[in-house]
């Protein structure tokens, strides 16, 4: 187990089959963004030299690794799906407490990473490849798959244990080996994860593990000659840092970023769903989740009938430490998470009018932790800054619009294009929208911040680097096609 004194949640690196202090001798403490009195844990604050040891037992570990077989593979990820699903409860509640989301929330993550694990371990014994027709009658042409090599993952707060599982998981069991670099403001529960992966018995130097900042270790993986694939997701200023210095030395880089992601309520909609959809999507976990939807784009039509059930519903938010029961809405994950929305919220007071919210949370229930009220914002332009920047908080921005024809011009006025939903009966405007909506996810009378595990995820625009996550479409990145001949 990775403990290393008496008090629970010290982590260290994980390398090579190990638990390793860093040569720093310097650590991070976590405390919980609901309670900042409530310390969560402590994890590492790596140093590049860190970094070269996980990436040396990464590299040494590829060739046994990528000589099992995918179905050999594979059942070392069932043991970990087995165990982190026995550690449920437990690694639920550390991520409530490292980054706020509600606990029915971060059980739902744990159980989704459980069921990732699965799939992939499943895949382990999908085909790879194709038989092409040679036009030689005495010739075989097929084609395969390799591994990349080692693959550096570098993940955000906002799914600590989800998002490494979907990129660790379909990593490995194409047989490439892994260097991951959790976000800082989620590391301790993201550790949990290895100790699933260590008590699995993966063999030593397939996962490692090395927490830091992410401009020394994150970085460090963007320029890491020995690291063959980067896998990254977060956001769009480092995304893009990374892809320029993945490209400059030839590694494959996958880049999954911001979104600003609109919600089309028709006038033929059903508007009780469309504004339980739109609360959803937009203030559950804070608005913290790259999907959420930030605006929504209403027919005048309906505009007036829409707006008041929203702000009655948003009224009724239960705001809180999402430990406790009954608690809807967590606190923004960090101090300086609060503070990016804060000002959003200032701008957007300039730019429309404020109609629920609008502050920070104060008393007795509020003022240990960084907790900001959902807030919704009407009469917001297309060039606000609030309809066009990332805010990653509990804050929605209302527009009116004449006919679908222009909600679909609003809604692809940003520039990301990740998730985007609408809700109308009228299976015309359904197929209008599927058909024009520049957006890797598209949703029809559902929220924009939905996701199945056996589908591809990502975006357009400038919300990713165009690849594909999840499903099939993970061994895309994370393999490269040999075409081979046999004569
Ligand atoms: P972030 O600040 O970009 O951080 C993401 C990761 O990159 C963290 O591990 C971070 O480490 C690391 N990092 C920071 N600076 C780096 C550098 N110079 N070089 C290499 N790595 C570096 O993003 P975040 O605040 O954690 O996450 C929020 C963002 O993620 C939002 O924009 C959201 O939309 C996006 N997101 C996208 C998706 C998607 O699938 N499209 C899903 C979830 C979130 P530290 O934590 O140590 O700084």
């Amino acid at each position: 187990m990775a403990v290393q004194t008496e008090t629970t949640n010290k982590f260290s690196n994980y390398i090579n089959g190990d638990w390793v202090v860093s040569d720093t001798n310097e650590v991070i403490t976590r405390t919980n963004p609901a309670n900042t009195e409530d310390v969560v844990g402590q994890v590492q604050k790596s140093s590049k030299e860190d970094l070269d040891k996980a990436v040396a037992a990464a590299k040494a570990a590829k060739k046994g690794w990528k000589n099992l077989s995918g179905a050999e593979r594979g059942q070392y990820l069932y043991k970990a799906a087995d165990i982190l699903e026995s550690r449920l409860e437990e690694v639920a509640e550390c991520m409530t407490r490292e980054m706020g989301k509600t606990l029915p929330e971060a059980k739902g993550e744990t159980a989704r990473g459980v069921a990732i694990l699965r799939y992939y371990a499943g895949e382990g014994m999908r085909k790879v490849g194709d038989v092409i027709p040679s036009s030689d009658s005495e010739a075989l042409m097929f084609t395969t798959r390799a591994p990349l090599g080692v693959v550096g993952v570098i993940t955000p707060w906002n799914f600590p244990v989800a998002i490494p599982i979907w990129k660790t998981a379909p990593a490995l069991v194409y047989g490439n080996t892994v260097v991951l670099k959790p976000a800082t403001e989620a590391a301790v529960t993201c550790a949990k994860v290895f100790e699933c992966f260590e008590e699995a018995g993966l063999p030593n130097g397939v996962v490692n593990m090395v927490t830091g900042p992410g401009s020394v270790i994150g970085q460090g993986i963007a320029e890491h000659p020995d690291i063959n694939g980067i896998t990254f997701t977060g956001s769009n200023t480092v995304g893009k840092n990374i892809g320029q210095t993945a490209l400059k030395r030839g590694a494959k880089y996958q880049l999954e970023m911001g979104g600003k992601n609109p919600v089309i309520v028709a006038a033929d909609a059903d508007l009780d769903l469309a504004v339980e959809a739109t609360i959803s999507g937009g203030l559950r976990s804070t608005g913290q989740k790259c999907t959420a939807t930030s605006r929504v784009i209403v027919q005048s039509d309906v505009y007036d009938e829409f707006r008041e059930k929203l702000v009655a519903k948003v009224k009724e938010i239960q705001v809180g430490d999402g430990l406790q029961d009954g608690v809807w809405m967590g606190p923004s994950a960090s101090e300086s998470q609060l503070n990016t929305v804060l000002s959003y919220i200032e701008k957007g007071k300039e730019e429309g009018k404020l109609l629920v919210g609008g502050e920070r949370l104060t008393g007795a229930e509020y003022d240990k932790g960084y907790f900001v009220a959902p807030t919704v914002f009407d009469e917001i332009a297309t060039d606000a800054t609030i309809a066009q920047e990332e805010i990653f908080g509990p804050v929605l921005a209302l527009m009116k619009v004449d006919d679908l024809e222009e909600a679909i011009e609003l809604a692809n006025d940003v520039e990301y294009g990740l998730s985007a939903s609408i809700f109308t009966t009228n299976i015309q405007k359904m197929l209008s929208f599927i058909n024009d909506m520049d957006a890797g996810l598209v949703r029809i009378n559902a929220e924009s911040a939905g996701v199945e595990l056996q589908a591809p995820f990502g975006g357009m625009k400038q919300s990713s680097s165009h690849s594909r996550e999840q499903g099939e479409a993970a061994k895309e990145f994370f393999t490269s096609i040999k075409t081979v001949f046999v004569k």
